[in-house]
């Protein structure tokens, strides 16, 4: 029983990692899911024009290939089918506890074990523990003043009410980021008036996004090597495209370039043009892949508001300016409250030191996988481990290999725990923060990346192929090992 791996999420990562320990001959595997239903944030966010802005043939496991996308970029619904079908065709339903909300997650020194405490009264134990629960988990409501009065409709982009029906509706969508510039088109076909509320414009490049056609899946469906070529031609191309994007550099101007043209060429509107352009280096911020936004912002029916919010009224939203915007439904496209800072729920390790204190001003982890003095605990989409130019799913699979492999090779050796060694992690993260110096992201701006104090806790400073490559082996002498002897003690490898 303990040697149990309990995977935290439902998610691509997790059902990724319960995939590859199955592949790998483990099968003692416990998923806990809060949800009712697999998908994670692909489950949650249904809103109108949901897409991913990375290629399907990326944005898929390597070794759950799919000939059948239908297009360069799916949207929401096709991939949580393509993550649905990966419970029925790895035989995962078995393993997934439903409704299982983890409250706080604990080690046992004496055992050398995992328990998940859930909201139901529920305990799971298990050897190893694998955090899979998605950075971009819950949604961020912002704290604007009178948000609780208004007497409309209140919708989060991560929570879409399917039921409410927009048609004939004056709808304010507050923030201009990745979710919201994939909502405004959908509103403008149906609402009677959209204003769009900017605090901060983004850089927008242009996605066109051409079904493929049958030929093209036929020819993957028979010969998988042709999707595993189409599937490498563009994660080169991403590679490269990370020289204009991760480091500021003159390839970033060139890409600023190309966004500024965008702007030019469809934004025909002087003032509207002034107002979209932003102030910081492209990359800083998450760049928009976007054909429809600023067409949408120019039909009659959408203004975009770019007075700074007072307040919300009961009416609708009143502006610095004393402007009040009436309003039969706010949609908050404000992002997710990530934690940078801090963790999901309580994380106590190795004598009872609690990670959300460790990490009170900013996550750090061990090649974003490992953290010090919490043995056996493993994270998927962890500290640094974000790309700002490639698919999460690469580093999500070298993330996912990684813990599989360092699990094998605990249950071949005898390894009752593995705990990094705090020397390395802070080597690591040395390297990682100097690093950081020298990115698009570290450049200037506010984002989500980054910490209130400005620590980057969430992005990969290099290319896919670097960090990839950083977790191909599991080394042990970067741990702390604990084996298991012949009468059921332990001793630390170190004293063999
Ligand atoms: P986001 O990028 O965090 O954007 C939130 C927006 O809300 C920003 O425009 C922000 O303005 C604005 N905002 C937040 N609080 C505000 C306040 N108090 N007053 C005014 N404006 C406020 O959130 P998101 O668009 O949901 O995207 C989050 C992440 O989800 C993305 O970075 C991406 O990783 C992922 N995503 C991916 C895709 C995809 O196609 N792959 C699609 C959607 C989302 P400021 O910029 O001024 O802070």
């Amino acid at each position: 029983m303990t040697d149990t791996v309990l995977i935290i999420g439902a998610g691509f990562a997790g059902l990724g990692t319960a995939i590859r320990l199955k592949q790998a001959g483990i099968t003692d595997i416990v998923i806990l899911e809060r949800g009712s239903q697999v998908g994670g944030t692909w489950r949650d966010n249904t809103y109108p024009g949901a897409a991913c802005d990375i290629p399907s043939l990326m944005y898929s496991f390597s070794f759950v290939p799919n000939p059948d996308w239908s297009r360069a970029y799916s949207g929401s619904a096709e991939i949580l089918a393509y993550i649905d079908s990966m419970v029925e065709r790895f035989d995962l339903r078995p393993h997934i506890h439903f409704g299982a909300n983890v409250i706080g997650l604990h080690y046992d020194d004496e055992s050398a074990t995992w328990t998940a405490h859930t909201e139901d009264g529920r305990d799971f134990t298990g050897r190893t523990a694998v955090m899979a629960a998605g950075p971009l988990a819950n949604p961020d409501w912002p704290d604007i003043p009178g948000i609780d009065g208004f007497t409309g409709k209140t919708i989060h982009s991560a929570r879409w009410d399917h039921d409410y029906d927009v048609t004939d509706k004056r709808v304010g969508v507050i923030g201009t980021g990745a979710s919201a510039v994939q909502i405004v088109p959908e509103l403008v076909e149906r609402a009677s008036s959209v204003k769009v509320f900017q605090r901060t414009p983004g850089w927008v490049l242009p996605k066109p996004n051409p079904p493929h056609p049958h030929w093209l899946n036929a020819a993957f469906r028979r010969r998988p090597a042709v999707q595993s070529a189409a599937r490498q031609a563009l994660f080169w191309l991403h590679e490269v495209v990370a020289l204009g994007v991760v480091w500021d550099s003159v390839a970033t101007t060139a890409v600023q370039g190309i966004a500024r043209a965008h702007l030019r060429l469809t934004v025909k509107d002087k003032w509207l043009r002034r107002q979209l352009t932003p102030d910081f280096r492209i990359g800083c911020k998450r760049i928009l892949m976007t054909s429809d936004y600023y067409p949408a912002l120019q039909q009659n029916n959408c203004k975009l508001i770019t007075w700074p919010m007072y307040a919300i009224s009961p009416n609708g939203i009143r502006t610095a300016e004393g402007v009040e915007h009436e309003l039969d439904c706010i949609v908050f496209a404000t992002g997710f409250d990530v934690s940078k800072t801090g963790t999901p729920f309580p994380i106590t390790g190795s004598g009872g030191r609690v990670l959300g204190e460790e990490w009170a001003t900013g996550a750090y982890a061990y090649k974003s996988v490992n953290v010090a003095g919490f043995p056996n605990l493993f994270f998927t989409f962890g500290p640094n481990s974000g790309p700002g130019h490639n698919s999460v799913l690469v580093y999500n699979e070298a993330q996912i290999d990684y813990i599989v492999s360092a699990i094998r090779l605990m249950r071949a050796e005898g390894v009752r725990a593995i705990d990094v060694r705090k020397d390395r992690q802070d080597e690591f993260n040395r390297d990682i923060q100097r690093r950081l110096e020298s990115t698009t992201w570290n450049s200037g701006c506010q984002s989500w990346y980054l910490t209130e104090d400005g620590f980057n806790a969430t992005m990969y400073p290099g290319f896919a192929t670097q960090y990839v490559r950083q977790l191909s082996r599991v080394d042990l002498e970067d741990y702390t090992v604990a084996l298991t002897t012949s009468d059921g003690g332990y001793r630390t490898a170190a004293s063999t």
